[in-house]
Formats: structure tokens, sequence, C-alpha cells
């Protein structure tokens, strides 16, 4: 099936190869050492390719292969736990065969040949299936694996075989003598269907207050965060992969600089899972491109990991999948794209930066797979604009695309304010959708209290202005109760501590009753002003000094509960000045 041609020219990672007759992406093997690469354009005899590995001193005239297949991926119990490159080669499999220096023309097989899966079986002889369906399960690391009927195969099941099994191993034989096994391989470029894609209006809870509460992401959603150097890019992206309430986290990393990716590659592995104790891991997989690796392959680890997830939502799970950073993703695009000689747009990015980003974000979704099962992938991509300037063409692309936006903020960062979430800036468009399942799931007054915090914050933003020109004594005392308000918002519930093992996790109700207790203060202070308490009087009350520090007792539930109740007789009962 296979075609030979020859290499014509070769700049960087991009070579333009004769003598082939390709489809576009498919994989072609480079040179005498048959680096690999994907043909990413044609232009008459002509065909580019884009190669994943280290194209020096590979020379024209060399042979090239087109394999006339696409680049697949391998799908089937052993994706968990799993470090890949780009190209899902296993990091650790490189790394054995060569040292830490990943060398060129390596194959490794994504998933371990010589492992055994104990296979139950789903089907019997007679049963008809279809693509999508569960055929077998088996477990991977405390997860119910459902080994699937590729999407485009359908057929009468003959005969299967239960037990121990590697991933080559047939379990089911279908009558036209096609046979299944737990592994299939399937395009990363290519979108895995669903049966329909369902409305977005399940939270994906976080634990963390300012995102729950204020800028929610729904299951299936896209979040961006952009992560300027020391902004807690990093906490906010571990604090979602140990505690949002998805199944699988999927995490793309492309570091610049070596150490980045260093860091999560040590890192990760020795993150806990709070649900039970177990690694982290057990329920990760982690894409890995480290600087020393090619563009191109960097440009296809997007792909990769949404197909992995894709891959996990058609069982019926959750996923969430985080790429960090975006903005390196789009950098290899306009590395490629200037080899290619294109017409460069914005900043030199490519002019399909735009498209590239919405097709990649377009594949998360809250969906009914193939089988009926209800899974989604949420993505959420960070990105590092430089030097933290917002309108640099990848933040101003992502934000036309994403519905969640999370500003991460260096004067927050400075005055220590963690996480460094900017209330003004940020935004999430799922609020309005989302609102039913807050109101049946955790209070009905969730929203308006919402609002009204975020109503106080505006208006606390305008008064700084004056705040700074006059100071805050200048100003009328109910003005001045505001920001007594708003210091408890962002101290008492925006504030949260990653660190701190009863405040790195905040249960909805307990944040709905946190906001509540805020609101009650609220309320009974203003009451307590009218009547003609001295504001000193009103921000001295030990309740309030209660309230604030409750996050970081033992049980801040009954403590927050308490408060509730008898915050507006303590008010009450203070004296008011005659
Ligand atoms: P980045 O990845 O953006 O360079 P990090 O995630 O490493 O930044 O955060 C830098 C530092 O900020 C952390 O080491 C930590 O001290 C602090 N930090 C960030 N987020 C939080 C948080 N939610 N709670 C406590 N500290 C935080």
């Amino acid at each position: 099936m296979s075609e030979n041609g020859e290499i014509y020219r070769v700049a960087g990672p991009v070579v333009t190869a004769t003598g082939i007759s390709p489809r576009m992406y498919d994989v072609a093997l480079i040179g005498e050492e048959r680096l690999m690469g994907e043909v990413i354009k044609i232009e008459g005899d002509k065909s580019i390719i884009q190669v994943y590995e280290d194209t020096t001193g590979i020379r024209p005239g060399e042979p090239v292969i087109d394999t006339k297949a696409p680049l697949v991926l391998e799908l089937g119990p052993g994706l968990l736990k799993g470090i890949y490159d780009g190209i899902q080669r296993p990091l650790s499999v490189l790394m054995e065969k060569k040292g830490n220096f990943i060398e060129r023309g390596i194959t490794a097989n994504a998933l371990d040949r010589s492992k055994k899966w104990d296979i139950s079986i789903r089907v019997k002889a007679g049963d008809s299936v279809k693509g999508g369906d569960i055929i077998a399960t088996t477990m991977e690391y405390g997860l119910e694996h459902r080994i699937m009927v590729p999407p485009n195969i359908s057929g009468t099941v003959a005969e299967v075989f239960p037990g121990e099994k590697t991933v080559e191993e047939t379990i089911v034989r279908l009558t036209d003598g096609t046979e299944l096994k737990p592994m299939h391989t399937w395009p990363v470029r290519e979108p895995r269907p669903s049966k329909e894609r369902l409305k977005p209006d399940i939270p994906l809870i976080t634990g963390q207050r300012i995102l729950d509460s204020l800028f929610p992401l729904a299951k299936g959603g896209t979040a961006a965060i952009p992560g300027g150097f020391g902004t807690g890019k990093t906490v906010t992206q571990q604090q979602l992969a140990k505690w949002s309430d998805a199944d699988i986290v999927v995490y793309v990393g492309c570091g610049e600089r070596g150490n980045e990716m260093t860091e999560v590659l040590t890192e990760f592995p020795e993150l806990k899972d709070p649900r039970n104790d177990a690694p982290l891991m057990n329920r990760t997989i982690l894409i890995a491109n480290t600087s020393n690796m090619p563009v191109a392959a960097r440009e296809a680890s997007v792909y990769t990991g949404v197909t992995l997830g894709e891959y996990y939502r058609d069982m019926g799970y959750d996923v969430a999948l985080m790429a960090d950073s975006t903005s390196r993703w789009a950098e290899a695009m306009r590395e490629i794209s200037s080899r290619l000689e294109e017409m460069p747009g914005e900043e030199g990015y490519p002019a399909y930066l735009a498209s590239k980003l919405s097709e990649f974000y377009e594949r998360s979704g809250r969906a009914i797979s193939l089988n009926g099962a209800l899974g989604s992938i949420s993505i959420i991509g960070a990105v590092s604009p430089p030097g933290g300037d917002f309108s640099e063409p990848v933040t101003q692309n992502t934000l036309r695309i994403v519905k969640v936006f999370w500003a991460l903020d260096t004067k927050l960062r400075e005055r220590r304010h963690f996480p460094a979430i900017n209330w003004l800036t940020s935004y999430s468009l799922y609020t309005t959708t989302l609102e039913n399942w807050y109101d049946e799931n955790v209070d009905p007054d969730w929203d308006s209290l919402r609002a009204w915090a975020m109503g106080l914050l505006q208006k606390e933003a305008e008064l700084q202005e004056i705040v700074q020109l006059v100071g805050s004594d200048a100003l009328p005392e109910d003005q001045q109760l505001l920001l007594e308000i708003t210091k408890l918002i962002r101290e008492f519930f925006l504030q949260q501590n990653a660190f701190h093992n009863v405040d790195t996790y905040s249960p909805l109700k307990r944040q709905f009753a946190m906001m509540k207790a805020i609101k009650v203060f609220a309320d009974s202070a203003e009451e307590a002003l009218k009547r003609g308490v001295p504001l000193q009087t009103i921000s001295s009350i030990p309740m309030k000094t209660e309230l604030a520090r409750s996050k970081f007792e033992e049980n801040p539930d009954e403590i927050l509960e308490r408060i509730i109740r008898e915050m507006p007789h303590e008010m009450a009962n203070l004296k008011e000045v005659i």
C-alpha cells in the first residue's frame, strides 16, 4: 500500500517530498532513519510534511515513504497513568531506550503489549453490535474501562473470549470474521462521533469558591486561564486536576523552557487524589512536550490529548482536559507556518490561528455517546501572554471562543491575594444556563446572592478611585460600610488557600453559607447603622472576626450556620449613640 518518493527540500521541521501522491495528513517516514511526519500541504507534485523529530542532517535525495494512513492513537486499557509525548510515544520507554535525550526514529507502542487485563465480556454469540457499543469491561486502576466497538464497525457476535488478555488479543469475533480487541486505533485529527450533543447545563464543580460561585464552568464547557509567570497558573491547574468532579484528567503540557515541563513531570506523579488518597495519576494521562522536542510534536499534542479525552467521554466519563499553555502551541504553529513561507497574519501567527483554536475548543462538550452513555469533556486552556498583555493575538482569539475567562492578575499576586483571579475582568457565559442547577441543587437564592456580591465588588472598584484621592474616612458611613463588606467578600470568600487542609476545597453548600453569612452581616449592619450605631462598633463585633476565621476551622459548616442564625440578634443588641 505504501509509496516511495524522495526528499526535495528540508527546512527545519518541514520537509518537502516528491514522488509520492499522499492524502492530507497521511503519515510519512522521512529519510534513512524513518522519522515520523505528517503531510500538511500538497502543492502539485510536492508534498509538504511536518516532521515530529529533529531533522538535522537529513538531506535531499533521501527516501520518503508515504504510509497511506493517517496518524492514529492507540485507545484501550492502560492509557491512564500514561506519560506520553505529543504523538503518544510513552516517555518512560523512550527514555529507557535512549536515556534522557530522546533520539530519532524511535517507535514505541503507546499501550503495553505484555500486560494482561482481566476482561469481562458484556455480549454473547448472536448479539448484534454496532460502533460505540460496550462489549467488555476491565478494571483500569480503580476505574471501569469500558471496551467499545470502534465507531466504524458493526456486525453480529460469533464468539467471545473472556479472561486474561493483552490489548492485542481477540475478545470478540464477529460473524464476518472481524476480530475485536481491547485496543483499537483512531485518527488523531478526527473528532470521535457521538449521538447527540447536550446543553452544558451542569457545572464542573471545582471546590474553588471564585470559580464555582462567580465564574462557573459547565461540564463540557471551555475556559481560558492566562498564566503569566508566578500568578498561580500551576497551583490553579493542580487544584482543578485534584478537586474538580471529573473522572479523568488529561493534562497537555507544552513548556517552552525545559524546567517548566520537568516540574509537571515531577510534581504530577506525586499528587494525591483527595477522593481515595491514591496517586492522582491513576486517573490522569499526561502529554508532555519538553523543550528539546520538535515543534511539530507540540502542534500535534493538543489533538492527541483531546482524542484521548473523547475516548473516555464515550465510555460515559467526565473528562477535564488542561492545555498548558496554548500560547506555546500557537508558537509551534507560527514556526511551522513561517517554514511553509505562508503569508503571516497578526504578530507573525498564521492567518488560520483563530480557526485552529476554535477547532480545538469545539471538541469539548457534553454528549450522549453512540452507546447511550453520558459523558463530557471540558477544556481549560492556559494562555501565557507575553508581558501579561491580553491584547496579543492568542489571548484575543481564545477569548472569542471560550465561554469562561479566569484572568490571573499580577497585581493581586503582589498583594498575595490567592487565587489571583481578577473578579472585575473575569467572566462566565454559563451562569444563566447553570442557574437552574444551582437553584435545585444548592439553594434557590444562589443567583441573587451571586449578583449581589458582584454588584458590591463593582461599586467597590468605583469607590476605590475616590478612596485613593481622599482616603476612606472622607466617605459617608454607609459607603465605608460597603467597603467593610467587600473586604469580607474578598478576603473571606474569594481568597482561598490551596495549601490549607480545610480551605483548599469548599463544597458548594459551604460556599453558599459563607456568602449568605456575609449577606446577613451586611443586612444587619446596615440596619444598625440606620439606627445610629457607630460604624466602629458595628465592624468590631466579635462575630465578624469569628466569621472571617471560620473557613480555617475544623468544621466551618456548624460555625457558619450559627453565625447566620445569631448575627442579626448580636447586631440588634448593639447600642446606638444618642
Ligand atoms: P505560575 O505557575 O503561574 O508561575 P504558581 O502556580 O507556581 O505560578 O504560583 C506561584 C505561587 O503563588 C505559589 O508557589 C504559591 O505560593 C502562590 N499561590 C498561587 N495560588 C495559590 C493559592 N490558591 N493558594 C495559596 N497560594 C497560592
